[in-house]
């Protein structure tokens, strides 16, 4: 290892749990969720193993987030969902990205673009079937399906899909989850009696969890994006077999005695309670490593699980190892899939009182991604 620290990505994980996660779709196409570099787990890399895993379609929140994966040389097809204002359409539609509408404002925006690059837009119209987030309530949906059936006619849009989110379907047993798939339903019909479905119009609203425990909310395609990087989206439900793709690693940099009382860190936090031997770890909260997890999450060092000794700083952070050997430049393991005694992200999640989302997603630029096939499946 070259750099202070990594995060390795094993891209058979991902290809590995999208084929799993494929075969509980039983049928119903993958869009994987992308998005936020792919969870941390890096972009292009993590989206061709998500597409060699079954995926046919990627889903990304971000105009820009789809024209990066297009740079990258990514052909699938890209949905993107989260659009706001003056966002790059144009460049969108040259570059065949589909795009989310849930509000008649935004649609004439893909529409002007649609008009001014005289490229038919392909669009996905989102309900909002109870998370009140993105989506269109349904007071309103019969009049964006109106102003889309009319771009349609004019042959600027084109519907491809209709979709939702699910506000709790983490939450198994949650009684929002079967009025949401009511008001999808309610929503579906509408657009069934004004045209605006079809068999050519796929329907989604799954995500990952959603398609571990909800077999009726598969539809016509499904979105996971947790689950492919093998993240628990039901950690009280287990691992589903998963694999975790990320391994986080740093390299020890200094390691030193010290004597007993040496107050360790900003604040003094830590104290040693004997001489004993600290090792710097060379990744901080600038790294994504939380502050809050000072005292409390664990790292795989000597062959042993440490507490972060005292607080993390902005590029570092310190292990009390003890009369335990250590070396500057050994590795220590932050967390992996914990086939080596190492924590898991999940651990991490837990320990900070967080997803395993935030763990993955926050690790920052600075810690490069090294891509890695272990072949297990
Ligand atoms: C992030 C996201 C997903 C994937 O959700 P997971 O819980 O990670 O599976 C699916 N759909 C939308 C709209 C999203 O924003």
């Amino acid at each position: 290892m070259a750099t202070p620290a990594q995060a390795r990505i094993d891209l058979d994980a991902i290809r590995f749990n999208v084929a799993m996660l494929k075969e509980r779709a039983r049928g119903a196409e993958l869009m994987g969720a992308v998005k936020a570099d792919a969870y941390g787990h890096g972009l292009v890399p993590a989206a061709g193993a998500v597409l060699e895993g079954g995926a046919s379609r990627l889903g990304t929140a971000f105009v820009r987030e789809a024209l990066a994966l297009r740079a990258g040389g990514v052909t699938a097809p890209i949905l993107s969902w989260l659009l706001t204002p003056d966002e790059p359409l144009d460049e969108a539609l040259r570059a065949d990205v589909e795009l989310s509408a849930s509000d008649p404002g935004l649609l004439g925006e893909i529409a002007a673009a649609a008009r001014r690059t005289g490229i038919t837009a392909k669009l996905h119209l989102e309900a909002d079937t109870g998370m009140s987030r993105g989506g269109c309530p349904l007071a309103g949906w019969p009049e964006l399906l109106d102003a889309a059936l009319e771009l349609r006619a004019e042959g600027v849009v084109e519907i491809v899909g209709l979709w939702s989110h699910f506000a709790c379907a983490d939450i198994p047993g949650h009684p929002s989850i079967g009025r949401q798939l009511e008001e999808f339903e309610t929503a579906l019909k509408l657009a069934e009696q004004v045209g605006a479905a079809g068999s050519h119009v796929i329907r989604h609203i799954a995500n990952s969890a959603a398609i571990m425990t909800l077999p009726a909310a598969r539809y016509d395609l499904v979105r996971p994006g947790i689950a492919m990087y093998g993240l628990s989206p039901i950690p009280e439900l287990g691992d589903f077999g998963l694999r975790q793709a990320m391994t986080l690693v740093a390299r020890a940099g200094l390691v030193k005695r010290v004597p007993e009382g040496s107050g360790v860190s900003y604040a003094h936090l830590y104290t040693t309670e004997r001489e004993t031997t600290l090792g710097l770890v060379p990744l901080g909260y600038a790294d994504g490593i939380l502050r809050h997890a000072t005292g409390r999450a664990e790292v795989l060092a000597g062959g042993r699980r440490r507490t972060i000794a005292g607080r993390v700083c902005m590029d570092q952070f310190m292990i009390d190892m003890g009369d335990d050997p250590l070396s500057a430049g050994d590795e220590v393991v932050l967390f992996g899939p914990g086939d080596g005694g190492e924590p898991t992200a999940q651990e991490w999640a837990d320990t900070l009182g967080t997803i395993t989302h935030e763990i993955v997603t926050r690790i920052g630029s600075r810690v490069p991604r090294v891509y890695e096939r272990r072949s297990s499946g």
